[in-house]
């Protein structure tokens, strides 16, 4: 544990809550998949970042958490890496049947940033699926402008990780487009502006649709009252990660 918190400390990162599991000083240490280690090699991703070192353990290790970490810093990484493996255990366990999913679902306050995020995640099914060594893991957007004719292939195999605009998400939820009985994984990114943006009704919207014990993250480069209160009514005892800039 002394050692964990020198590594914490050489990183800037500050873990707050109980049984905070150790941070990982490389990827390899979490067990990701060989194909998507080399997918992110070839991206120029070789070591985590502060906020993956402490994220990514506690995020695969099912607590909630919120995650604060300045813009750029590797967040989305951080979040979708443990929704693409907790994904992945599923489907070893019991293989999707069609109509099903999402296992985990990312929400985000743009399109712009959903589309991003799921390009992430479509890459990293991508290089499970060439490996030919484990399963399709399938990822699916949620935002407007996109066509039912666009998901429906995705949508009837089953969607192992959903990405989207909290507007279309409900809409889709609503119209029994897309279920959350299966979903135990909840991201919210850049929390502070879907407060700003006034998501927050919409956000516990979509938690209503969850019929499964849900594990609940938080991200964000800034840490508002209001998303203390957030949190404090939507997560159960949460690890706090949050990682400075060097020197500030
Ligand atoms: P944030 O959401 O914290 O603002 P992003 O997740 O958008 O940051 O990441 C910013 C950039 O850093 C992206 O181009 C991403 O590919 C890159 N990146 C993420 N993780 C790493 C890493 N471990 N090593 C090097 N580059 C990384
Ligand atoms: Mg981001």
């Amino acid at each position: 544990e002394v050692q964990h918190q020198e590594v914490r400390d050489k990183h800037h990162i500050i873990a707050e809550g109980e049984d905070i599991p150790p941070p990982i000083d490389n990827f390899t240490d979490m067990k990701v998949p060989k194909p998507i280690l080399d997918y992110l090699q070839a991206k120029g991703i070789k070591r985590p970042t502060p906020i993956q070192m402490q994220g990514i353990p506690t995020a695969f290790s099912g607590r909630d958490m919120i995650g604060i970490a300045f813009t750029g810093s590797g967040k989305t990484l951080a979040f979708c890496l443990p929704a693409i493996m907790a994904s992945l255990e599923m489907e070893a366990r019991v293989p999707f049947a069609r109509g099903e999913g999402p296992v985990g679902l990312i929400i985000c306050p743009s399109r712009e940033l959903a589309r991003q995020t799921y390009e992430q995640c479509v890459a990293m099914g991508q290089a499970l699926k060439e490996s030919g060594q484990y399963p399709e893991i399938r990822s699916l957007l949620c935002i407007g402008g996109i066509s039912m004719a666009d998901q429906a292939d995705v949508l009837n195999r089953g969607v192992h990780v959903a990405v989207a605009t909290p507007g279309r998400l409900i809409d889709m939820l609503d119209k029994g487009r897309l279920n959350a009985n299966n979903c135990r994984y909840l991201c919210m990114d850049e929390a502070d502006r879907m407060i700003d943006m006034g998501f927050e009704e919409d956000v516990r919207s979509i938690m209503s649709h969850f019929k499964h014990q849900r594990q609940t993250l938080l991200f964000s480069a800034t840490m508002p009252r209001k998303i203390q209160d957030f949190a404090a009514q939507s997560l159960i005892n949460p690890i706090l990660v949050n990682v400075g800039r060097a020197g500030a």
